[in-house]
């Protein structure tokens, strides 16, 4: 009998897996189970559908049920694997559809659940008009919302996510307000005092920012109208939590499927879980930072498509290993870019490291050209070694992809004083002659020094 892989959740990881594996195994039985109503989706381009710059919602589905059963791969929307038995290697599955449940076999299984939005336990969260955004449906909603009129939007949570979403909205011609418990925007991606210039210019953008501002409260009588900040009421039609995102690894957890300590599922870098044929990728799995060496839970649509590839090549004989994250991560509001890559100061320091910062300022293209943007690069470095450790970016148009240099070589360990010189591309529309990310690498080699 042919060898049989089930997966479970089939977004991104867990279809980039099932068609790795079925590419270099065409005996291999694929079955995908998925609890929702789509699989195979950029969750990435929902807030851009939201803002309708995107449209039709089904242009973000990377492959349909039919081309995954073309490619030999059976996929089941709407059925949820509600356990797991590691003895009997089987799961149990509810079809939400026939309301029926039955066991699947299994010879390898994939637990690729993914994450959900978090939502804390805040007095009326369940109003309507308070809503996440996570899934097709969710975008769906807040489509339908921000075409319905024009109106006050409170986006809660000012991290990438919830920034997209005020963009969505503004774009849209609502009011918007993104409310932020603490004294910054964006706390995992930019210093504090880079995230202030973020919130200074996103509010020159006509957008409402808030830190410092705890919700205390989601107003409304059946449908929401408020939040209560601080013992303030402000107005809302829609609220969107966009307060982070948890693993969904109840099911894994109860089958004894061991979880790290982030919480994520703990794998080896060859996605697998240390049980014999389970493995693991995704939002819902640990992966290891490069430079700190530690486990993270990091949610990022990078990172599930390639650990989904390496469990894809494992689970069908191969043997290739994830090297890790820099949590490299880029974001926008209209025209201003913001991106990250490895580790900032405060975070080096609390990894064990000595390190130095240096911070540059410039544009995005010569002086002499109209499209220059203003750009700001800050790159943290190994003190003595000047070793490249971390780089932030803030800047207007064409600021925020140079964080790929910095991830290329701070993932070769490159010193500062090496990226220097590298042979960058010149011209006077994408450049100054000296690019700013050759200047932040000497500045920071020079810091280094000290
Ligand atoms: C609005 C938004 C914007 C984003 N933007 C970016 C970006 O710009 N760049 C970037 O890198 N990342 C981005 N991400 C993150 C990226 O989308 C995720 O990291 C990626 O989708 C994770 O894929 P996954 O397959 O691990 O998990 P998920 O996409 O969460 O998929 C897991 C699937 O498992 C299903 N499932 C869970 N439990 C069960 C069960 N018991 N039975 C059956 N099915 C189950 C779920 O329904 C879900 O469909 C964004 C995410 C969101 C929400």
């Amino acid at each position: 009998m042919d060898e049989r892989l089930v997966v479970i959740g089939a977004d991104t990881a867990g279809m980039t897996a099932a068609s790795q594996a079925r590419r270099r195994n065409r005996d291999l039985d694929v079955v995908a189970f998925e609890m929702g109503d789509y699989a195979s989706y950029a969750a990435c381009g929902e807030p851009y559908y939201v803002a309708g710059v995107v449209d039709p919602l089904d242009r973000l589905i990377a492959r349909t049920p039919e081309q995954f059963a073309r490619a030999g791969i059976e996929l089941h929307l709407r059925h949820e694997v509600t356990a797991i038995d590691l003895d009997r290697r089987v799961v149990e599955v509810r079809d939400h559809e026939g309301a029926a449940t039955f066991e699947s076999g299994f010879d390898h299984l994939l637990v690729s659940t993914g994450a959900r939005a978090f939502v804390p336990p805040m007095p009326g969260r369940d109003l309507d008009g308070v809503h996440t955004l996570r899934t097709l449906g969710d975008a769906a909603a807040l489509r339908s919302i921000a075409d319905s009129g024009l109106g006050n939007a409170v986006i809660v949570g000012g991290g990438y996510i919830g920034l997209e979403v005020a963009e969505a909205f503004h774009t849209k011609g609502w009011t918007v307000t993104v409310v932020e418990c603490l004294p910054q925007v964006l706390s995992r991606t930019l210093d504090g005092d880079l995230a202030d210039e973020v919130a200074e210019a996103v509010r020159g953008m006509g957008i409402n920012v808030d830190t410092d501002a705890m919700v205390e409260e989601i107003e409304g009588d059946g449908r929401v109208s408020g939040l209560s900040i601080g013992g303030v009421s402000i107005p809302a039609d829609v609220v969107v939590l966009a307060i982070g995102s948890r693993p969904v690894v109840e099911l894994a957890d109860a089958a004894g499927i061991p979880l790290g300590v982030t919480g994520g599922i703990a794998v080896d870098d060859h996605q697998s879980t240390g049980i014999d044929g389970v493995w693991s990728a995704g939002d819902c799995a640990e992966v290891r930072h490069r430079v700190s060496g530690a486990m993270m839970n990091l949610h990022l649509g990078t990172v599930a498509n390639k650990t989904g590839r390496v469990a894809g090549v494992n689970i069908t004989g191969g043997d290739l290993a994830f090297p890790g994250v820099l949590a490299t991560a880029i974001t926008r509001v209209h025209d201003l870019e913001i991106a990250t890559t490895g580790l900032r100061l405060s975070e080096a320091i609390a990894a064990g490291l000595d390190v130095v910062d240096a911070t540059v300022k410039g544009g995005t293209a010569a002086h002499y050209m109209p499209e220059s943007e203003p750009l700001t690069i800050r790159v943290t470095v190994e003190r003595g070694t000047g070793r490249l450790i971390g780089a932030q970016i803030v800047g207007g148009r064409g600021a925020g992809k140079r964080i790929d240099v910095f991830a290329a070589a701070i993932w070769d360990e490159m010193a500062a004083g090496t990226l220097e010189w590298v042979d960058l591309a010149y011209a006077p529309p994408f450049a100054p002659v000296w690019d700013l990310v050759a200047i932040a690498a000497r500045q920071a080699a020079v810091a280094a020094t000290r």
